[in-house]
């Protein structure tokens, strides 16, 4: 094995000099530079030799490097054009990574999926660009059918909202629908100086097992339930359930959740996904 292990400050250095480098801020460009943390997230993310792994964002390809050496295959998409040169020369002792350079928003999950593993779905591992961490969660939920899980690290204050339960102060529409798709749990704290350049917060760990199992709920329902309740979490439901994008009237809410047994007076992070499936499903077929 290399003993030149990418994630060594000074050989970060030492590419940075040789490509003549600059840090993209605007593409949220911060290289974890501690070896620990990088096996940690391929530990806990169980790639065997069976895997195909996308990541997204590899930058000098210091997580790649751990994740091709456990994997079968490892698919890379890349934004900045800047690092093509880089991780040729950075990963050029594997055979089995592949470089895509597009953004990971234009890229079709459900193609690379039947491309590179067709009998198998892929699991998904990145240290994420912060500027866009939600949008690129979503997309790959959107994508969810072609994934078998998530490992990502974010900002910590977005890991806490992820995995918040209800009664939480982190708890939101986020905690919800990552709740509604995936079972999640923090794996990992990262704090500023494993990255270079080092970002302003801490960052963390999750990984999100995506749940196969379909709910018997309208989605579009439920979810409008949820937005509304949290657009004013500061009313009770009676208030915020009725006057947001749901638009329902307040005596049928009203009756609905005495049916259900919730008292009205709670507020939108009171409820758990289950209540918001009950209430959505007495709205729509009682
Ligand atoms: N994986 C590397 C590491 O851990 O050292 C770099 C992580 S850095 C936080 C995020 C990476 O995502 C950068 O390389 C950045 O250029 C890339 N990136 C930013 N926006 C992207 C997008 N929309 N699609 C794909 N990659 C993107």
């Amino acid at each position: 094995m290399k003993d030149n292990r990418l994630y060594q400050p000074s050989y970060l250095k030492e590419i940075l000099n040789k490509f003549e480098f600059t840090f993209s801020k605007a593409l949220g460009q911060n290289f974890l530079i501690d070896g620990n943390i990088i096996r940690k997230i391929v530990k806990e993310s169980n790639i065997s030799k069976d895997d195909t792994v996308l990541e997204i964002g590899p930058g000098f390809g210091t997580l790649t490097e751990e994740l091709a050496l456990n994997a079968k295959k490892v698919i890379a998409v890349e934004k900045d054009s800047r690092l093509m040169e880089v991780l040729e020369f950075t990963l050029r002792d594997f055979n089995n990574i592949k470089i895509i350079n597009n953004d990971i928003l234009k890229e079709n999950i459900k193609n690379i999926k039947e491309e590179f593993s067709p009998d198998r779905k892929l699991k998904v591992v990145a240290n994420l660009p912060y500027y866009i961490t939600t949008p690129i969660i979503e997309y790959l939920i959107e994508n969810k059918e072609y994934i078998d899980s998530i490992t990502v690290m974010v900002q910590e204050e977005v890991a806490r909202r992820i995995v918040a339960t209800k009664d939480n102060k982190d708890y939101g529409s986020l905690s919800l629908y990552i709740d509604y798709n995936s079972d999640a749990s923090i794996i990992a704290k990262a704090p500023k100086n494993i990255f270079m350049p080092s970002p302003k917060v801490d960052s963390a760990v999750v990984i999100l097992k995506l749940k196969n199992k379909e709910f018997n709920v309208d989605e579009n329902l439920l979810f409008e339930l949820i937005h509304s309740g949290f657009t004013k979490r500061r009313k009770n439901i009676l208030n915020s359930l009725t006057t947001g994008f749901a638009n329902i009237e307040k005596e049928r809410l009203k009756q609905v959740l005495e049916e259900l047994n919730i008292s009205s007076n709670l507020r939108a992070e009171n409820l758990s996904l289950n209540d918001y499936i009950n209430i959505a499903n007495k709205i729509k077929y009682d």
